[in-house]
């Protein structure tokens, strides 16, 4: 099975949610526990957040806004008032100049030390306030106390917990922990690293002669080595869980490759022979099929690469074999539209198709609950209710999902153990239990060393040529002040027979008022273009509402179709050849990609306009630009990584960059290319090491290693 970040980003939220009544005599050791440092060695490895210089004072006269400060100097005045709110204000002065200092809250004590006279040593952000520079909530320490000769690193701390009490249980754990490296000496000189020990004590302590900068940026020498070291620790966890995935047992899916075969039977009845690209993938999960551990492939393919055949055949050769399968899509949509194209795929071949949402009727869910558990229904198509409980599958042996970067790893995990249980379940003998193969199907290329964390438990396979035909999408960046133009150009294409998606931008947070932007467009473009008819769907109709419209558009009774974002995925409509995207700066690039990848499906010639508003700001000017560059989808992905960074882009409660502490994926991509080399090194000739560097790395994160 798969490394569960979600499970450990789960936990982490509930650390944080976890109310602060936890007993007010709780120890620092309690208080060391809630941030999961028991041992001196999770203690070394809780490295600084940053690192602030304590180790000058500045005069008041050189202060910038913006940059933080420590100043030393006597109050010349203070004062505390009610009117217009609480606040406590008071001015420091040097021989150099004056300065505010402000409490938007305060204690009575702190009221006392700001008495005029007092001389303190402060520190803070300088900000520029109505009277002159100021400090908010200033750190106020004794003055012409002697000054620290290093960096003072600041640690990811929990309520109640100080900064001087943390910092001296980890000076306490560098005295007794253990430091060797864990790699051999060897290795790391030729990988160019500083030892283990020496990067944990610079981090923990930098010298005032350090590079100040290259520490708060991490990319010092010892933030290299401490970041490799997690690198390799992740790529050798996830090499072990793919191990462990070994010891499970499925379903040898035999290939049927005689004529009659369903796989063959298919063939001969597309309109369409696979392009080569197709014709590899198809092959490279029939050899995992045929395995008695189960497969977990990733099949990624840009949009219209053709990636539902392939899907198609997989389950062919897997019904064909003698077990069910079942079809995952993020949206009813979707969904529907898979149910509909398998059904005139398999069908004639003798194949029943089920359908399954959260909104059909009771009634037809109970029928089809039947059908599932049965064993009738061979193929089982439909959303996420798929997932729910009431379901039972008779022999689930396959689980297909699609557009899985939608899905979280909780739910392809749990789709996945169904198969589990319904085999350890009631249904068939209990002392078989097999897990179904998976596919996961994606139209979001991952950049390589996304692809090498993110996906390191899963075999890919890359659909990497498009279906012949096509022809590229002209993308024209236009201004919103040209709008009718835009609309007139739309009436003309109707006139011609083309068909058009007009989409509306996500507004809000709230569904509420973009179903209204919908609605408000839907009426608008009616009566701007009287000689078209204008249809809309959008998130809130009803599941037969939205395949009617969907049916309706696909039969070209609707020429112009008003939608929302509901259509970004997986939409196939070959005779739509124009888009117009309304306020494009307000989509992600991977968003306005996916919706692009609509038109220019067929043989006409497509246009994709990109509406904008002004101003833009730099990174919609950066998105707006790649669209108008590049269509391929790896280069948009990485140019997403690079705007966005990777938590972002996998969406970062699924990504798995979660478990990552100190390494970047976006910027640290040369040393997870090096830890994945040692990471294979290592596991091939030196377990003893591999256990090592585990045992330092992965403690306390159990549940990430288990699978
Ligand atoms: P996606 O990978 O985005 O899911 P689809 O599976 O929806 O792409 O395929 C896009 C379109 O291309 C569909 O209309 C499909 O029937 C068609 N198609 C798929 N494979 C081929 C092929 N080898 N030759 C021609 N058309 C194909
Ligand atoms: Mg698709």
């Amino acid at each position: 099975m798969s490394s569960h970040p979600a499970k450990v980003s789960s936990r982490a939220a509930r650390k944080v949610a976890a109310p602060a009544q936890s007993k007010a005599l709780s120890t620092t050791k309690q208080k060391l526990e809630k941030l999961g440092l028991r041992s001196a060695q999770d203690l070394i490895l809780h490295l600084p957040l940053r690192y602030e210089d304590e180790t000058e004072i500045m005069p008041i006269a050189v202060l910038r806004p913006g940059r933080s400060a420590q100043i030393q100097g006597v109050v010349i005045r203070s004062e505390a008032s009610y009117q217009p709110r609480r606040q406590l204000t008071a001015v420091l002065q040097d021989e150099s100049g004056v300065i505010g200092l402000r409490w938007l809250t305060f204690y009575p004590n702190q009221q006392q030390q700001m008495q005029v006279g007092r001389r303190w040593r402060v520190r803070g952000e300088v900000r520029g306030g109505l009277h002159g520079y100021e400090i908010i909530h200033p750190k106020v320490t004794v003055a012409d106390s002697p000054l620290p000769a290093a960096l003072t690193p600041v640690y990811p701390t929990t309520d109640g917990l100080s900064q001087p009490s943390l910092r001296k249980a980890i000076l306490q754990a560098l005295a007794s922990a253990e430091l060797n490296d864990t790699l051999e000496a060897d290795s790391v000189n030729k990988l160019g690293l500083q030892t283990f020990s020496l990067a944990i004590r610079t981090l923990h302590g930098p010298t005032p002669d350090m590079d100040a900068q290259a520490l708060i940026e991490h990319t010092h020498p010892s933030w290299l080595r401490i970041k490799f070291d997690e690198l390799l620790a992740q790529q050798l966890s996830l090499a072990a869980a793919r191990d462990a995935r070994r010891s499970l047992r499925a379903r040898k899916l035999t290939l049927n490759s005689k004529p009659e075969s369903l796989c063959a039977r298919l063939l001969q009845a597309l309109p369409f022979s696979l392009t080569s690209a197709q014709a590899r993938v198809v092959g490279e999960i029939s050899v995992d099929l045929q395995r008695e551990f189960p497969m977990y492939r990733l099949l990624q393919g840009d949009v219209g690469s053709g990636k539902t055949v392939v899907a198609a055949l997989a389950a062919l050769q897997a019904i064909d074999a003698g077990v069910q399968v079942a079809l995952m899509a993020p949206t009813e949509i979707l969904a529907e539209q898979h149910y509909q194209k398998l059904k005139i795929w398999c069908e004639p071949l003798g194949v029943e198709v089920c359908w399954l949402t959260g909104s059909i009727t009771p009634k037809a869910r109970k029928l089809a609950n039947e059908a599932i558990s049965g064993g009738r229904a061979r193929l089982v198509v439909g959303t996420q209710a798929l997932i729910q409980d009431t379901v039972e599958f008779f022999d689930l042996g396959l689980v297909i999902v699609d557009e899985q970067h939608r899905f979280g790893v909780a739910q392809r995990l749990s789709l996945s153990r169904k198969g589990q249980d319904a085999q350890t379940g009631a249904a068939l003998s209990a002392s078989d239990d097999f897990v179904p193969h998976q596919l996961t199907m994606s139209a979001t290329p991952i950049p390589r060393t996304l692809a090498m964390t993110f996906y390191a438990d899963l075999e890919v396979s890359s659909i990497d040529t498009l279906p012949p035909g096509r022809t590229p999408v002209l993308t024209k960046l236009i201004s919103s002040v040209r709008r009718e133009e835009v609309v007139a150009h739309v009436a003309q294409a109707c006139t011609t027979g083309q068909q058009v998606y007009w989409v509306c931008p996500l507004v809000q947070e709230s569904e509420t008022l973009d179903l209204q932007t919908a609605v408000d467009t839907h009426l608008a473009l009616t009566q701007a273009l009287p000689k078209c008819r204008v249809g809309l769907v959008h998130g809130q109709l009803h599941q037969t509402e939205k395949a009617q419209v969907m049916k309706a558009f696909r039969e070209a009774k609707i020429d112009v179709l008003v939608a929302t974002t509901v259509i970004e995925v997986g939409v196939d409509v070959p005779n739509a050849s124009l888009m117009v995207i309304e306020h494009a700066e307000r989509f992600g690039l991977a968003q306005l990609h996916q919706l692009r990848g609509r038109v220019g499906r067929g043989v006409a010639k497509s246009v994709c306009v990109l509406l904008y508003q002004t101003p833009l700001s730099l990174l919609a000017r950066q998105r707006l630009r790649a669209m108008y560059e590049t269509q391929d989808g790896f280069e948009i992905a990485q140019r997403d990584l690079d705007l966005r960074g990777p938590g972002e882009l996998l969406g970062s409660r699924q990504s798995g960059v979660t478990l990552l502490r100190f390494a970047d994926l976006a910027t640290d991509s040369a040393l997870v290319v090096a830890a994945r080399e040692v990471a294979t090194d290592l596991r091939k000739n030196a377990p003893h090491i591999v256990e090592r560097h585990l045992a330092r790395w992965m403690r306390g994160r159990e549940d990430f290693l288990r699978s």
